[in-house]
């Protein structure tokens, strides 16, 4: 009876043992895949990070021939700074990382493709214009040339115009072309005077500071712009019609700016431009 009772304890004791020391093999085997598992999300996310950075790099490279380029607008600093954060906000979430790098793709191929389509503008003139031509030459084929109805695009009675919602696009009335009494030497002088439009738009915290001179009337300042840049170019023009008789035409706003304005846009020309900026996440 004992001896029964003996035996069975000590089978129990046993059980007991074997029971404990497998319990403690499968934890040690959960502690291992945890560590397995943890080790293996910290290589995806050092991935991730190696990933990002690579698109960083080739978002910075994609900026770096910009340089140079009088449109401060171009490079939206602000956004990726954006990214940056979300990117460091976000490390950990390998699916949030995949998104952000995407966008950060997503932006490089956007300066790419416009930086593409500007190379190929500069190297045509579509219009055969003097309007195109001049354009080309002082947006670096950035600005393009729209020779359409200014009644629609522009809303109003003017010669040629630019819109705040897509600067880079100077609009031009196609009757023009017929009219007479433009010569190629005013196409280009209005050429410039919209040129500036671009440039105020693409530059506001130059044109801010600069508009002042101006009394905030940015038609003046484009003639302003016009009437310092592009030697020789007067508001008004006697265009001849034979050998008795010419036309006088007067373009802009009426008012010729005088030297101390003169030298607010040459300032105001040597400040464009995007600077550059450590992206910080
Ligand atoms: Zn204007």
């Amino acid at each position: 009876m004992v001896l029964l009772l003996g035996a069975t304890a000590a089978g129990t004791w046993l059980f007991l043992q074997l029971t404990e020391a497998r319990q403690q093999i499968d934890d040690r085997n959960d502690r291992i895949d945890e560590q397995d598992d943890q080790i293996e999300e910290q290589q995806e996310q050092l991935d991730k990070k190696e990933e990002f950075g690579a698109a960083m790099a080739g978002l910075q490279s994609t900026i770096a021939p910009l340089a140079g380029l009088p449109f401060a607008q171009l490079v939206p600093w602000s956004d990726y700074d954006l990214l940056a954060a979300r990117a460091w906000s976000q490390r950990r979430d390998i699916a949030a990382m995949d998104r952000i790098i995407s966008d950060v793709e997503g932006a490089t191929a956007e300066l790419a493709d416009m930086q593409e389509a500007a190379r190929a503008q500069a190297a045509d003139n579509a219009s055969g214009s003097a309007w195109e031509a001049t354009l080309d030459q002082l947006g670096g084929g950035w600005v393009a040339t729209s020779i359409d109805d200014v009644s629609v695009s522009c809303e109003g009675d003017v010669l040629a115009c630019v819109n705040g919602s897509d600067p880079y696009v100077v609009h031009i009335d196609a009757a023009s072309a017929s009219d007479e009494a433009m010569t190629d030497w005013i196409r280009t002088g209005v050429a410039y005077h919209e040129f500036a439009h671009v440039l105020q738009f693409l530059n506001p915290d130059a044109t801010a500071a600069a508009e002042v001179a101006f009394g905030g009337d940015w038609e003046t300042m484009a003639d302003c712009y016009a009437l310092t840049v592009l030697p020789g170019w007067s508001l008004d023009h006697n265009v001849p019609i034979n050998e008795y008789e010419y036309w006088e035409i007067s373009v802009g706003y009426g008012y010729t700016c005088d030297e101390s304005q003169r030298q607010t846009i040459r300032d105001w020309t040597a400040q464009l431009g995007f600077e550059q900026h450590t992206i910080a996440g």
